[in-house]
C-alpha cells in the first residue's frame, strides 16, 4: 500500500515551519483522540498513527530534510544518511494511557523527539543499514564494507563536549532537565530549553572540533562478516556501532539487514535452490545428459528415456547451508520439454514422417497423456 504524503496528512504546505507542524499535529491529535471517536476507535487509531509518524519525521530537521530529498524511501532503505532510522511505531493506548486525567504536554514528552524530561546521559541511536547480496554471497557468506553515516564521539574533547570538567555548568534556566514549560493556549507544552538546547548543561569553552556537542557526524567503514545460508530478512547484528550516545551514554547498535537479490537461473526455497533444465524432446524420448547448473559450477545430468515436462531431478547436497545445523539443501532441476523452433525442411521431413507414424497407432500408446484423454473423451460424449 503506497504511504500518503506526511504534508497531506498533516494538512499543511511543504513550507510549513516548526511552528505550524506542531500547531497541526496538536489540532488532528486532538480530533483522532479516542475519547472523541468511542464509536470508531479502531479508524481513529489508524488516522492517529499516520498523524504521529508524518509529525515525528516533519518535526526532526534531519528526518524532514531526508524525506524532503528521498520521500518515504529515505527510510526503508538504510543507506540514505539520515534516513537510516526507522520509524517506531508506538502503540495508541499506549500514548493515550497518559492523556487520561493528565495534560497535553504528556504527549509531547512522550514523542516529541526532544522533551526529555532528563538532559543527562542518552543512550546513541541504533541504526539500520540494509545490505544488497547476490544469491552466490548468501550461499557461500561474504565479507563486505558498509559505509554507514554516524555520529561518533568526538576524538578532541572524548565525548565531554569541552577540555575541562569545570568548563560545564547546569543551566540556570532549566536547572539541568533541558526543558521549559511554556503556556500556549490552554496546554502547557514542553519545549526544549532555549538556553542550553535541550543538554541541561552550559559549557563555557566548548571544544573547538564538535562545538560542545561531545560527537561529530561521520561515515564509518565497517568490515561486516556475513554467514553462509543468510536469506533476506535475516539481520546482523552489530554491538555498539550504531550512533554514539551523548554525555558518554553507549553508542547504539546497528543492524545489518540482509536482502538477498534475485537470480536468473536458481530460484530458493530456504536451503533449496529450484530451477527449470530445457531438455529437447530427442533426449526426452530416447534418453541423455544434460549440463545444469549448480552455485558450484557445472555438472552433468543423466537424463533417462521418456522423461516428460515437469519431471524433478534432485541434486543432493547442491542446494544451501543452513544457517543454523549446517547442513547442505538440495538442488531440484525441473525437465521441461521444449518444442523444436526454427526447423530445416529436413528436421521438418523427419518429424513428418515421426508424426505419422505415431498417429498411425489408434490407441496413442507412445502418448500417455493423450491416451488418457482420449478415454476421457470418449466417457464425456457418450
Ligand atoms: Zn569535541
Ligand atoms: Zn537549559
Amino acid at each position: 500500500m503506497a504511504k500518503k504524503d506526511y504534508y497531506e496528512v498533516l494538512g499543511i504546505n511543504k513550507d510549513a515551519d516548526e511552528r505550524e507542524i506542531k500547531k497541526a499535529y496538536k489540532r488532528l491529535a486532538m480530533k483522532y483522540h479516542p475519547d472523541k471517536n468511542q464509536d470508531n476507535k479502531a479508524e481513529a487509531e489508524e488516522k492517529f498513527k499516520e498523524v504521529k509518524e508524518a509529525y515525528e519525521i516533519l518535526n526532526d530537521p534531519e528526518k524532514k530534510a531526508a524525506y524532503d530529498q528521498y520521500g518515504h524511501a529515505a527510510f526503508e532503505q538504510g543507506n540514505a544518511g539520515a534516513g537510516a532510522r526507522g520509524y517506531s511505531g508506538g502503540s495508541f493506548d499506549d500514548i493515550f494511557s497518559q492523556f487520561n486525567g493528565g495534560s497535553f504536554d504528556d504527549i509531547f514528552s512522550q514523542f516529541g523527539g526532544r522533551g526529555r524530561a532528563q538532559a543527562a546521559a542518552t543512550r546513541g541511536n541504533d541504526l539500520q543499514y540494509t545490505i544488497s547480496l547476490s544469491l552466490e554471497e548468501a550461499a557461500t557468506g561474504v565479507t563486505k564494507q558498509i559505509k554507514v553515516p554516524t555520529w561518533t564521539t568526538c576524538d578532541v574533547c572524548h565525548g565531554q563536549g569541552t577540555k575541562k570538567a569545570s568548563d560545564i555548568e547546569t543551566c540556570t534556566l532549566c536547572h539541568g532537565s533541558g526543558v521549559v514549560q511554556m503556556q500556549q493556549g490552554f496546554f502547557a507544552v514542553q519545549q526544549e530549553c532555549p538556553t542550553c538546547h535541550g543538554r541541561g548543561k552550559i559549557i563555557k569553552n566548548p571544544c573547538p572540533k564538535c562545538h560542545g556537542e561531545g560527537r561529530v557526524q561521520k561515515t564509518k567503514t565497517l568490515s561486516v562478516t556475513i554467514p553462509a545460508g543468510v536469506d533476506t530478512g535475516n539481520r546482523i547484528r552489530l554491538s555498539g556501532e550504531g550512533e554514539a550516545g551523548r554525555n558518554g551514554a553507549p553508542a547504539g547498535d546497528l543492524y545489518v539487514q540482509v536482502q538477498v537479490k534475485p537470480n536468473p537461473i536458481f530460484e530458493r526455497d530456504g536451503v533449496n535452490l529450484h530451477c527449470e533444465i530445457p531438455i529437447n524432446i530427442a533426449i526426452a524420448a530416447l534418453g541423455g545428459e544434460v549440463e545444469v547448473p549448480t552455485l558450484s559450477g557445472k555438472v552433468s545430468l543423466k537424463i533417462p528415456s521418456e522423461t516428460q515436462t515437469g519431471k524433478t531431478f534432485r541434486l543432493r547436497g547442491k542446494g544451501i547451508k543452513s544457517l543454523r545445523g549446517g547442513t547442505m539443501g538440495d538442488l531440484y532441476c525441473h525437465a521441461l520439454v521444449e518444442t523444436p523452433v526454427n526447423l530445416t525442411s529436413k528436421q521438418k521431413q523427419l518429424l513428418k514422417e515421426l508424426g505419422e507414424s505415431l498417429s498411425a497407432d489408434k490407441n496413442a500408446k507412445h502418448s500417455p497423456k493423450q491416451k488418457s484423454f482420449l478415454d476421457k473423451m470418449k466417457k464425456f460424449f457418450g
